[in-house]
């Protein structure tokens, strides 16, 4: 297992759509681990392969926040095939956008069915934090950020400021 850098805004490649991950290989096992090292690491309660640079749509969630009582989520190819009406707001973050935070609204609970490592599909239905969680990580498979769902003005700024940063050759 590795930790492997993370993709920082305003790298284009957070805005690439990810390919199906297609048969489950060593590869991909690899992978899996790794992202939840880099997770646990930064630390972060969820992460989507293009966040490390690799176009899959690979995505590992532990909402436990507690180091004692890990709970380690892989989703292979996840999607959501059911959300509920009513919405729930939470302060978001991003291990791709650090220290930066943000209200977004999205669906409450949603149903999501994805494969897991054994090529098994598997179907949860989540709410709270997971629920967040996992409707922010898939949008990353979508090349679609967080920022994406605060007002133009909010988005403009701190794509302004991290590309200053960047060019600055330091972390924003
Ligand atoms: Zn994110």
């Amino acid at each position: 297992m590795a930790i492997r850098p993370l993709v920082i805004l305003p790298d284009a490649r957070l805005r690439l759509p990810s390919e199906p991950v297609g048969p489950v290989t060593d590869e991909i096992r690899t992978l899996a681990q790794d992202m939840l090292e880099t997770m646990y690491d930064a630390p972060g309660v969820g992460l989507a392969a293009i966040q490390i640079g690799v176009t899959k749509r690979v995505v590992t969630i532990d909402t436990s926040k507690d180091e004692n009582a890990r709970e380690p989520r892989i989703f292979l190819d996840p999607e959501i095939v059911w959300a509920s009406e009513e919405k729930r707001v939470y302060d978001e973050g991003c291990l791709s956008i650090p220290e930066f935070y943000g209200e977004v609204e999205r669906p409450d609970r949603v149903r999501v069915r994805f494969r897991d490592l054994e090529g098994r599909e598997q179907e949860i239905e989540a709410d709270g934090l997971l629920s967040t969680c996992i409707q922010h990580e898939i949008d990353h498979l979508n090349g679609v950020l967080f920022i994406d769902h605060l007002s133009k003005l909010k988005r403009d700024r701190v794509v302004k400021k991290f590309a200053k940063a960047a060019k600055r050759g330091e972390a924003a």
